[in-house]
Formats: structure tokens, C-alpha cells, sequence
């Protein structure tokens, strides 16, 4: 009898930009291949154009089934339709993909992640300028954490207790734009800015390099998230408020043995839906955990994701 065909996964990246990326390939892969699966990769460098291509190029490889982290959850409905067309399966990973027949969706709870983000500036400040420094305006993430923070900043706004003074979105993620958008609001503000939520933790070092040029570093809150290393580093430090760590190897673990299921044509238990403007997709959310300066030790190092060494590089 000859040998079952090994199951092929794509497994799309937009980018590898941020720290986690990496991770989230590595874990997938681990996961994938215990399972007996072959897990193919590419990374976008944040280009429409190249995912799409990428991912034609994974469906005439013959794939059984592909994983997105789209850049464009708009522009990458287009792949879904066109794995469909091969009967390959598709699970959107971390960022939803809108207005297709997508198949499972598996990411944290991003509203939530924005709420922790708000809650842990408004644990140290919770009245004054407020600056909000949003991702990016072609994820869908982006829109979640900000109506999250939102949820969390609306009632002090409405007692008048803070402002919103400066709040602008962060194309790419990038963290040099998000310095430059910064920089922008403590000129205009004349560097009365109390408060700064930013939402990840990639925007958050633009942030509080602009912060640190005007001696402000350590005495303005910022958020973040994704445990960035550099980031648990600030926190520890001093400069950066709060990150929101996402286990990172809970949902690479997840999605790969998702991926081998729908590759096998077997159902995926998700006990959440989510209309992504289309359909109802089956969605598996995860819980994200702030991480403060307190937390540090009993969140990040404990679970492995750094060493002692690592996070309290300067700290005594
Ligand atoms: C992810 C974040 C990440 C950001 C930039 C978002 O969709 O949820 O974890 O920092 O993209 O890559």
C-alpha cells in the first residue's frame, strides 16, 4: 500500500516586520509537522500585490489547505476565492479577511487587547490630552483594538475628564511613521500631552523615541502590545506603561491543528462566530493578559517567552 499523501500547508505572512512574526512561523510549523504536516511559508514585505502572487504560487504547489496574515483584509477576499476555485480551504490568522466565504478565523480577543492597552494608561493617568496612535488602516485589528481603547477612554470623555487631542492611524505598522505622527502632536500640543495609547508595540518605540527628543520619555504613559522584547524592556525600565502579551504559541498551536483538520475535510470546533460582511465565519478567539512592570516576571518569564536575562538587561 503506498504511503498516505502528506498533507501540504501555505502558510502566507504579510510581514515579518514585528518581533512575534517570527514566532507565530516557527510555532506553526513545530505544530505542523508533529502532526505529520508539510508547512510551506512566505512573507509579503507588506505588499498586496506579492500575498496575492505568493499565494497563487502556494495553490499551483498544490497546497490541501492556507493560512493568512493578510495585509489587506479587503484586498486578500481575492486569494479566498481563488483557493476555493483549487477547494483549498482557508483560515484567516490573527487579522479577519472581509466579504469572502472564509472558512475559520483564529486570532485574540482584539477588542479586549485595546481595552487592556486603555486600562493600563488610565491606571497611571485618567484625565487630560490624550494621544491616540492607531495600526494600520488596512487591518481590521487596527479598528478592533481602537474601538476597545475607545470603550475604555469613552466615559472619562464624556465626564470632560480627557481629550482626545491627536488621533491618527499608522499605516504599515510602521514605527518610524508613528515617531513622525508623535512628533507632529507634541509640536501642535506644545508637549502638553499626558497620555498616549498606541497599539502595538512597534508604534509604541516610535512613540517614545519622539517622547524621549523632548525629555518625556518615562513621564508620559504609553501602551503597546505583543510583548515585544524591547517592549517588556521599557517596561521594566521605566518608559513604556503596559504591553498585551498574546501567547503566541497557544495560537500557532491552534491554528496548525485547525489547518490539518480542514486539510483532512474534518469539522473545526469554534465556538464563536463572526460576520466578516459576507458570512458568519466559524471563529476561535483567544484571551490576551496585560503585562505591567508588576506582572513581568509572573506573565513573561514564567511562560518562557523570554529569560530573565534578556528582559532585565539594564535593571539591577
Ligand atoms: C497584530 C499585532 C501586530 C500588528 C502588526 C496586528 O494585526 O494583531 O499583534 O503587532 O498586526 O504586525
Amino acid at each position: 500500500m503506498a504511503a498516505p499523501k502528506k498533507i501540504r500547508i501555505g502558510f502566507s505572512l504579510a510581514t515579518l516586520q514585528e518581533e512575534r512574526w517570527g514566532k507565530d512561523r516557527d510555532f506553526f510549523r513545530a505544530e505542523a509537522e508533529r502532526l505529520g504536516a508539510e508547512v510551506l511559508v512566505q512573507a509579503a514585505n507588506n505588499d498586496d500585490a506579492l500575498q496575492i502572487s505568493q499565494c497563487e504560487n502556494l495553490l499551483s504547489q498544490g497546497i490541501d489547505v492556507l493560512v493568512i496574515v493578510c495585509h489587506d483584509g479587503e484586498a486578500a477576499a481575492a486569494i479566498v476565492e481563488s483557493a476555493h476555485k483549487s477547494k483549498v480551504p482557508v483560515i484567516a490568522y490573527d487579522r479577519l479577511i472581509k466579504n469572502c466565504d472564509l472558512d475559520l478565523y483564529i486570532s485574540f480577543d482584539n477588542e479586549r487587547v485595546g481595552y487592556l492597552q486603555a486600562m493600563g494608561v488610565l491606571s497611571k493617568v485618567s484625565e487630560g490630552n490624550f494621544v491616540y496612535i492607531g495600526g494600520s488602516p488596512t487591518d481590521n485589528n487596527a479598528y478592533l483594538v481602537k474601538n476597545g481603547a475607545m470603550k475604555a477612554l469613552q466615559p472619562y470623555i464624556d465626564q470632560g475628564k480627557i481629550k482626545i487631542v491627536y488621533d491618527q492611524f499608522t499605516p504599515n505598522w510602521d514605527p518610524a511613521i508613528a515617531q513622525a505622527n508623535m512628533e507632529n502632536a507634541l509640536t501642535m500640543l506644545n508637549n502638553k500631552v499626558d497620555a498616549v495609547v498606541a497599539a502595538n508595540d512597534g508604534t509604541a518605540g516610535g512613540v517614545i523615541q519622539a517622547l524621549a527628543d523632548q525629555k518625556l520619555a518615562g513621564k508620559v504613559p504609553v501602551s503597546g502590545q505583543d510583548a515585544d522584547l524591547a517592549a517588556c524592556q521599557r517596561i521594566v525600565e521605566g518608559t513604556q506603561t503596559v504591553t498585551v502579551y498574546k501567547p503566541i504559541k497557544a495560537i500557532a498551536t491552534a491554528a496548525a491543528q485547525a489547518a490539518v483538520k480542514l486539510a483532512k475535510g474534518e469539522k473545526v470546533e469554534a465556538n464563536l462566530t463572526v460576520n466578516n460582511g459576507k458570512v458568519d465565519v466559524p471563529y476561535i478567539a483567544l484571551d490576551p493578559i496585560p503585562v505591567y512592570k508588576e506582572n513581568m516576571y509572573d506573565v513573561i518569564i514564567k511562560d518562557g517567552f523570554y529569560t530573565i536575562e534578556q528582559v532585565y538587561r539594564n535593571v539591577p
